[in-house]
């Protein structure tokens, strides 16, 4: 059985037959935006606001979609019903388009490719939440003020996550050339100090992951005591607690950054106890 199914364009490949021309925008400019969730029982998680920040970072790259909300949906709701698995991974792409020719400008293509890739999501390893897991520092070359795009441009991620495998790290925390702590190359970041949960602001530069998004929301309704707050490294280097968050890891400890241990280098009762809370919620959403 191949691994993937993939749509391009509305028509469903596997993973040898998935091609697209060497002149798409996305592979010669990054020039694209994606979107990366899951499913529960062959319905995406939080699919309206995933698609809500396809068409915002859409935006923030003045990419006009040629492509309806409605088409995009039904392209998605057509490729879950195909899988052969309950729940997968789910990755939305749209391009801007293949260029008529090579060259910068935008009107160089008329229609976006729309790509969506689907593969079954494997469980998360037990020893991410047995020791959780280590990180590194990268410090990216510019800053970016305010929410990013979630565009196909992730370059600077790209050489974060190859450090942090260079270093035998699980993965790199991003920090802006100001000093302030971002988030991780695909993840959110946070800590607990003092029975308090912090993340830093959007404005910082961050994007606003859906997971973060979700446990804001859900704290609302919760015991648990959140707030946004610009964070600096020795924040977290003396952080009582830190993990990371996404959508398709959820909630997993971080332990050491930079070779030191956060607290007594195992796993935070807070940070359990949030992720206990965040599955509850999510069972209850679905
Ligand atoms: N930050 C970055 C740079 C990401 O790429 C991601 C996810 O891919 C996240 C944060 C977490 O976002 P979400 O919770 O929507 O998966």
């Amino acid at each position: 059985m191949s691994k993937y199914l993939i749509n391009i364009n509305g028509e469903l490949f596997d993973e040898t037959n998935a091609l697209i021309s060497v002149f798409d925008r996305g592979f010669l400019y990054g020039d694209s935006v994606y979107e990366a969730t899951r499913t529960f029982n062959r319905k995406a998680f939080r699919l309206n606001h995933h698609l809500d920040r396809l068409f915002s970072s859409a935006k923030k790259i003045e990419l006009s979609p040629t492509l309806t909300r409605e088409e995009i949906t039904t392209q998605i709701e057509k490729t879950i019903l195909a899988s052969p698995f309950e729940n997968i991974n789910l990755r939305i792409v749209l391009t801007r388009g293949t260029n008529s020719d090579l060259g910068l400008d935008p009107d160089l293509s008329s229609e976006n490719n729309l790509i969506i890739f689907t593969k079954a999501i494997p469980p998360n390893p037990d020893w991410w939440l047995s020791d959780g897991v280590s990180m590194i520092f990268h410090t990216k070359e510019s800053s970016h003020k305010g929410p990013l795009p979630k565009s196909g441009n992730y370059q600077e991620n790209v050489k974060a996550f190859k450090e942090a495998t260079k270093r035998s790290a699980f993965d790199a925390i991003m920090v802006s050339p100001e000093g302030l702590v971002l988030e991780g190359t695909t993840s959110n970041i946070w800590l607990a100090k003092n029975g308090l949960i912090l993340t830093p602001p959007l404005s910082d530069g961050v994007l606003e992951g859906l997971t973060r998004k979700t446990i804001f929301e859900m704290a609302l309704k919760s015991e648990f005591r959140i707030q946004e707050q610009s964070l600096t490294k020795i924040d977290f280097l003396s952080a009582d607690e830190c993990f990371l968050t996404s959508t398709t890891r959820n909630i997993v400890p971080v332990t050491m950054i930079e070779g030191q241990k956060i607290s007594n280098g195992k796993p935070g009762k807070l940070t359990l106890e949030l992720l206990k809370s965040y599955l509850d919620y999510l069972n209850l959403q679905n």
